[in-house]
Formats: C-alpha cells, structure tokens, sequence
C-alpha cells in the first residue's frame, strides 16, 4: 500500500507517542449537533467577511418577463428598499403568541378586540378578526361571538386542527357563521402560500391546508464585487439561500475564501415565487456566469431525461469535479504538502505527503469522490483513518479522525462529499486536525495543486435538447448586461 511509507517512518518513533500525549491541544469537545451548526456560521462568516476596505459598487437587479408559461403575464414591482429581509420560505414565525385554551377563558378581550368584534358583527356571517397581542383562539372566537365550548369542539376535532391555535400577531381569521351564529367555517391565512381551513359537516369538522400555487418566474440580477460576495449579492436583491446557492454552483472552480476580488462580477438568473404580484420566495438558480479574476464562468441548470439535475458549463461540460477539493468545509489550512519540512513531533526533516486542515474536534470530514473504502480502522501513526479507492487510478487518504461516520466501513461504497467521519488527533498529531492525502497511480501528489479531473458532460443524445434551454439563458444575460452598461453610460 502505497501509504505506507510515511507510517514505517513513524513507527521506530514510538516512544515520540507519550511525549505527544502532553502537546495534544485541550479543544473542548463539542456536541456533533453544535458543531453542525457552527460550521454553518462559520460558512456564512467566511463568505461575509471577505472584506475589502472600500464601499461597495452598485450592484443592480432588473424585473424581466420570461420564458416560463406562468409567468408570461406576470409584471413586476421593484421591490423595496431591503428586499433582502423577504428570505426564502421559512415563513418565519415572529412574535408568535401561542394560545393555550386552559387559561384563555380568565382572559378578558382586550378593548380594542371589543371594539373589532362590534365591528365584525355588522356583517351578520362573515367576520374576520385579527390577532392583537395577548389573543388566543378563545379571546378571537369570543370577538365573533363564539362560545368556548365551540373552541374546544374545533381543536378536538383533530389532530390537524389544534394548528389553529398557534396565532400569530396580524394573523387573520375568517369566519363564517350559521343563521343561529354557530360557525360554519374558518379559514386562518398563515403565509401567503398556505391556509389552514376548517368546515362545519354532518358529521363534525373536516380540516384541510390549502396550498396556494406561487407564479414561477425567472428574474435576472447582476452584481459587481466592491467588497464582499454577500454584500453584492444583497444589494442585487438575491436573498440568503440564493447567494449560498451561487458559491456552491461555482465552488468546483472558483475558491470564495481566497479567490475573490475587487471588480469580479456576477450574473443570475433565477426563480421568483410570486402569488399576486407580491414576492413570496425564491426557487433554483437556472443560470448564472461569474467573472473571477478576468475569466468568465458559466453554469446553466438541466435535469436529464432521468430526471436527475446537475450544473453545466454553457457549453454542456459539467461543472462537477470527480473530487472536491476540500474534504472539510471551511477549515484552515495548517500544513502543505512538500517534500521536506520539519516533523513537529519527531523534530526531523521529512516530506509531508499530505495537506492538514485544522478545524475543531468533531467536524464533518467528507470523501473527496465517490469510491471504495479500503480502510476504515487505526493504522498506527496516522491513528483512525480511512483509505478510498477512487476508479482504477486514484486513492486518497484521511487520518487523525475522532471517529467514523456510521456505514463506514472496510468494503463499503461511498459518494462523493458524503461524511465518512470527523476530526480528531488520534495517532501521531499534536491537535485536532486532518491529514489527507491523495494518489495518482500510486503517486502522492499535492490535492491543493492537482488539476481535478471532470465528471461527465451532458450526454450526446441530450445535447441538443441542453443547447436549447442554454442557448437562450446565456442570451438573455448577454441582453440584460448590454441593456445596463447602456443605461449606466447615461
Ligand atoms: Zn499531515
């Protein structure tokens, strides 16, 4: 095995191992969970943070009719000033008083929900209450007149219907009452994309969420980098999830940690949720093009006809890479590979055939490409470690783990950027960090300076139909760039 050489090296060294135990690193060892989630923050800090001194350029975002059937009639309003603070669904829930019907009889209305429940009971049957602060469900039926043995009918009628209870301040209900004022029905608007809805049968209450299905429209922004991707991804009004969608299209080539720079630019075209002409949300990225550095970028969206979806190049080439190059997310490098350095340990000069990436005990450490594990085990001086065989020709390899990830194991297959454990410093290692390191025909060479090799293209007889939904993005961007500098020249 290939590897082996560097662990004979460590091997005549093994009283170096009770020197080591003493110069381990005391890094607190965080739940995985926390860890999951720091790493998060640390995505988003490491994109933000990419800072430059200066202001930031404009960076502007037109309303464009498309190509997508629904949203031919479509017509958009700019939108208002932070566009930003509309994210992506979560329907984020502020504010939101959960009502329990235990205490809310002792409750009296507030005075202006008197005030709303007279004024709702000049239309006889159909009232809609909003919810004031400190309103549960029995203070909201109480304004319609309703008794708290009905509240307590409409939650036990099923499991469904105890959603109603969970108001939220400026949520509206609508009811609808019977000629003897008993309710017929209630509708409670939780976003602009679904309703909870409740009806009066012969046989008690039936329950149902209504989905209201957004227009899809595809919305062209352009951003120039002043900066920092997150800001010019902002003042181009794409949201959160979309900017972290863009680094991920172009993250086989482009490294937004260390590569981006002042005057680099972005186009996007992506889809905008819509129900009513107000924006509701955003959907996929459909093509974009990042200039880096001077060179231009390009990715377009396809779902093949087996329905699986993958970024290309304009040109129908994939942007996947057969390995990622990174095998932890936003580590930082502590050592490169070379040929001779000093051992921190064993105080020697020797090759370091690998690349380290430090990062906290516990943190996610994906397989570089799909393959074969060969190893998942100790294996001496490189303490837990896992070997994959990639294909015929390539192999890499991670050492130092806390553990494995479950399913891990000798023979098992694994795919690319699937957990396969997480950091530690088992074996010879002074912290938590990983050792990895890659082989080409037996050969180590340096991953931070291999030329990746591609996935596969698009297939040949899918090419034509991948041109005609390419050909048309790439033209559009083209349109909408000339159409600004014209404007910006003004
Ligand atoms: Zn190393």
């Amino acid at each position: 095995m290939g590897f082996a050489y560097i662990l004979d090296s460590y091997f005549p060294y093994k009283n170096a191992r009770s020197l080591m135990m003493h110069s381990k690193s005391k890094a607190p060892n965080y739940p995985k969970s926390h860890l999951l989630a720091a790493s998060g923050v640390a995505a988003l800090l490491s994109l933000a943070l990419l800072v430059f001194p200066s202001r930031e350029v404009e960076a502007k975002k037109t309303f464009i009719d498309l190509k997508l059937e629904s949203a031919s009639e479509q017509v958009f309003s700019e939108p208002d000033g932070d566009s930003s603070a509309s994210e992506d669904f979560p329907f984020a829930r502020t504010g939101s008083a959960e009502a329990t019907t235990a205490d809310a009889t002792d409750q009296p209305p507030q005075e202006e929900g008197i005030a709303e429940a007279e004024e709702a009971a000049v239309d006889a049957l159909s009232k809609t209450v909003v919810v004031a602060n400190g309103d549960t469900l029995s203070t909201v039926f109480a304004k319609v007149g309703l008794s708290s043995s009905e509240v307590h009918a409409v939650l036990a009628s099923s499991k469904d219907a105890k959603q109603f209870s969970r108001l939220k301040i400026g949520q509206t209900l609508e009811f609808q009452l019977s000629e003897q004022g008993e309710l017929a029905s209630l509708r409670s608007k939780l976003n602009s994309l679904e309703s909870l809805y409740l009806e009066k049968t012969a046989d008690g209450y039936s329950f149902k969420k209504e989905q209201v299905k957004p227009e899809i429209s595809a919305v062209y922004a352009h951003g120039e980098i002043d900066s920092s991707l997150f800001l010019a991804a902002k003042r181009a009004g794409l949201s959160h999830n979309l900017t972290m969608d863009l680094a991920n299209v172009f993250g086989y080539d482009i490294d937004f940690a260390l590569d981006i720079r002042k005057g680099d630019s972005f186009e996007v075209i992506y889809e905008e949720k819509t129900v009513e002409g107000q924006r509701v949300g955003t959907g996929n990225i459909l093509a974009a093009r990042f200039t880096n550095r001077g060179k231009t970028y390009s990715a377009v969206r396809y779902t093949n006809k087996d329905g699986a979806t993958s970024y290309y190049n304009a040109d129908g080439t994939s942007m996947r890479k057969a390995f990622i190059r990174t095998p932890v997310d936003f580590a930082r490098i502590s050592s490169r590979f070379s040929n001779g350095r000093k051992h921190p340990i064993l105080n020697k000069i020797r090759a370091h055939k690998g690349v380290d990436y430090a990062a906290p005990h516990g943190t996610p450490i994906k397989s570089a490409g799909d393959g074969k594990v060969l190893l998942a085990g100790r294996k001496g001086g490189y303490g837990n470690t896992v070997i994959i065989q990639h294909g015929q020709r390539y192999r890499t390899l991670y050492a130092h783990m806390q553990g494995f990830a479950k399913g891990v194991r000798n023979g098992s297959t694994v795919k690319q950027g699937q957990i396969i454990g997480y950091i530690g410093t088992t074996g010879l290692s002074t912290g938590p960090h990983l050792h990895y390191e890659f082989q080409v025909d037996g050969v180590h060479v340096d991953p931070l300076g291999l030329k990746l090799p591609m996935a596969d293209p698009i297939a040949k007889n899918e090419k034509q139909r991948f041109l005609q939904l390419s050909q048309p993005l790439m033209a559009r961007m083209d349109e909408e760039k000339a159409t600004m500098l014209a404007l910006s020249r003004q």
